[in-house]
């Protein structure tokens, strides 16, 4: 009975669902997630500590500024498109 009350006692996870409402399953102990909200692990290490690392195409950050730029572009097509 201990152990369900320290269930209950837990962090809650923040996580936004689909459906709007918080994950509400128990964090990660230390973490603000649960392990499906990436409580358990931080992910691949960023940019040049990853193994897998081969040019600066793929970094967060790159495929982020991409993103943004598609973005724009396809706001200011439908601007002008007319
Ligand atoms: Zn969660």
């Amino acid at each position: 009975m201990t152990q369900l009350a320290n269930i209950r006692a837990a962090p809650r996870c923040g996580a936004k669902t689909r459906a709007g409402t918080p994950c509400q399953s128990p964090a990660i102990r230390g973490r603000a997630r649960c392990r499906i909200h990436g409580g358990l692990s931080p992910g691949a290490p960023r940019v040049e500590r990853n193994g897998n690392f081969k040019s600066g195409y793929w970094t967060a950050e790159s495929m982020e500024e991409r993103r943004w730029i598609k973005e724009i572009l396809r706001l200011y097509a439908k601007a002008t498109d007319k």
